[in-house]
């Protein structure tokens, strides 16, 4: 039988899911399972390798199912993960030595913090394009090597393997045959040069990692091996972190074409071509998939900690709305927020601000301020931090955006999207297809098929909507001086 379809691993924080697009990169079919979340210790997260693994097993089988797909019907295989998380797992067994240690454990600040007081920072910097923090792999696999007895000698022995979502899949879904990632993941450890797109030797010495540990690197696009899939040997054709899949997913292949996807926070990746920058504005330098095959490229990225966490805390908190969809029904009822400012610091402020003491605040109040004045105020503020994102993103790259292409869960709200339009002064563009993400990994893999080419990807690109702006200018400087004074408030350290 032919094949005719792409199935995409969608491997997120919460959920493993599994998506089949046929050649037009239509969704056919989707599956998903929520997996156990583990806080052993305030400010630490784990996942279950194996239930991680398990769950995206179920998806697979279960999206052929339901669309009564065969597995000899599939081309290939897309993987897309959750970045940095990190698993050590024994190369003979392929069991886990511990549970995975999940992008967002603080765990080893201490580390980190001694790191930069060694004087490691600048080196980091300009070297990974990061910013020394335990988000990254590099310290989570120090602490597994520091507090598992015996595994520093077992890893040098070679007998331990470490990966990010993705090369654990992939070793496990070809039975232990291939250990490797993809520059993107790999650009996330804080242990990855991005000049020499190689491991780097002094970070692993400074962290005492032996390399042989480590996987090969090799492009997003790439016959990484075969699994067996119903008896059916099916080629896994793409791997790559899923904020560079949803940023190739958007198309946005040529210099200055930028991604906000908006989501628990949201995150913002703007393509800057072979060219590597670092930024003036805390902002950090990754590798995207790149569009010349075999050859990554630079994207500068940034990220706000709180944009679809406030609708939540609009819900759950304050209980001033039901779900996150009637947001937008309230704020609708008023012509503005009546001068109420709400600036959404729950966890501090990341780029371009970086105070991580930093707490909310909601100014400007009067008697005659009103729940729809506040979820108005709480939905700009989503806009308002990701302008100050992309201005960050201007000026470090001196590129101009044209226009900005949105996706995840709050991208679904008119409202958010034409505010963002508005006070951006810049189109916002909303794709048909939401899963960017998947559909990236997706893309990626038909590019190995020789389904697609960049030029075909870059036609099929298709528009839900497009919001231009049309505040007037008086205004929007206006609001944009309003939130600016808010947020002075609240900071200790000057936002340059
Ligand atoms: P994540 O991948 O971080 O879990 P999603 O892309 O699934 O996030 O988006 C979910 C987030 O988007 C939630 O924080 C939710 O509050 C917010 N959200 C979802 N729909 C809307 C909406 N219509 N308006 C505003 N926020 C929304």
């Amino acid at each position: 039988m032919e094949p005719s379809y792409i199935l995409a691993l969608d491997q997120g924080t919460t959920t493993s899911r599994a998506i089949l697009f046929d050649r037009n990169q239509h969704i056919v079919s989707m599956a998903q399972k929520e997996y156990e979340q583990f806080y052993p210790q305030a400010g630490w997260v784990e996942h279950d390798a194996e239930e991680i693994l398990d769950s995206q097993r179920e998806v697979m089988k279960r999206v052929l199912r339901d669309s009564g797909v065969f597995a000899g019907q599939i081309a290939a295989i897309g993987i897309t993960n959750q970045r940095e998380t990190t698993i050590v797992w024994d190369r003979k067994t392929g069991r886990p030595i511990y549970n995975a240690i999940v992008w967002q454990c603080r765990r080893t600040a201490p580390q980190c913090e001694q790191m930069v007081a060694d004087g490691c920072e600048q080196y980091i910097r300009e070297n990974t394009g990061l910013r020394i923090d335990a988000y990254f792999s590099a310290t989570k696999v120090k602490w597994l090597l520091d507090h598992l007895p015996g595994a520093r000698e077992r890893a040098k022995r070679g007998e331990l393997l470490f990966g990010t979502v993705d090369t654990w899949l992939i070793w496990r879904l070809t039975g232990g045959r291939v250990h490797a990632t993809d520059y993107t993941n790999a650009s996330r450890t804080m242990m990855f040069n991005l000049h020499s797109l190689d491991w780097d030797e002094n970070i692993l010495y400074e962290l005492d990692i032996p390399r042989c540990m480590l996987p090969e690197v090799v492009p997003s696009s790439h016959l990484f091996g075969t699994t067996n899939l119903e008896g059916v040997d099916v080629p896994i054709a793409s791997a790559v972190g899923d904020q560079q899949a949803a940023l190739f997913g958007q198309t946005c292949f040529r210099k200055g074409d930028c991604k906000n996807t908006y989501g628990t926070g949201c995150f913002l990746l703007m393509n800057m071509g072979p060219e590597f920058r670092l930024s003036r504005h805390g902002l950090l330098t990754t590798l995207t998939a790149g569009t010349v095959p075999g050859r990554p490229e630079y994207a500068m990225e940034g990220s706000v900690f709180s944009a679809g966490a406030v609708i939540q805390w609009l819900r759950d908190g304050l209980g001033l709305i039901s779900n996150a969809e009637e947001s937008e029904f309230f704020a609708r009822q008023v012509e503005d927020t009546g001068g109420v400012v709400m600036v959404p610091a729950f966890t501090g402020l990341g780029a371009p601000y970086w105070d991580m003491y930093a707490r909310g605040t909601i100014c400007g109040l009067t008697r005659g301020s009103g729940r729809s004045h506040i979820v108005r105020a709480a939905l700009e503020s989503i806009g308002y931090q990701s302008m100050d994102l992309v201005e960050a993103m201007e000026a470090d790259t001196d590129l101009a955006l044209s226009s900005l292409r949105v996706d995840g869960g709050a991208s679904a709200n008119d409202f958010l999207m034409q505010f963002q339009a508005d006070i951006l002064g810049r189109k916002v563009i909303r794709p048909l297809i939401h899963e960017t993400t998947a559909l990236g990994a997706a893309c990626l893999a038909g590019l190995v098929c020789g389904w697609w080419n960049m030029d075909e990807l870059l036609r099929k690109r298709t528009t839900d909507q497009e919001f231009d702006p049309s505040m007037d200018t008086s205004r929007r400087q206006r609001l944009i001086d309003q939130w600016h004074a808010a947020l002075s408030q609240i900071l200790h350290i000057g936002c340059d």
